[in-house]
């Protein structure tokens, strides 16, 4: 079965409440971890709760998007 990108949920939260997402998941939820050290950020993606949670903020995401349209 695919999973398809869309059906997952993006929260843009704090650091913290990534964490504390993260420990909620933990035992329960497939999850996946990654951080970015470019922007110490935390991002959480889980397939249990279908939810992608992050503490990159909403303007870094856009901002990566417009940096693609300019190179176009
Ligand atoms: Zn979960």
């Amino acid at each position: 079965m695919d999973i398809r990108i869309n059906n997952f949920e993006c929260e843009f939260i704090s650091e913290g409440k990534v964490k504390d997402a993260i420990k909620e998941c933990e035992g329960k939820h497939v999850q996946q971890i990654a951080y970015s050290s470019y922007h110490e950020a935390f991002t959480q993606i889980c397939f249990g709760c279908k939810k992608i949670r992050t503490s990159l903020k909403e303007d870094d995401v856009k901002q990566k998007d417009s940096e693609v349209v300019k190179h176009e």
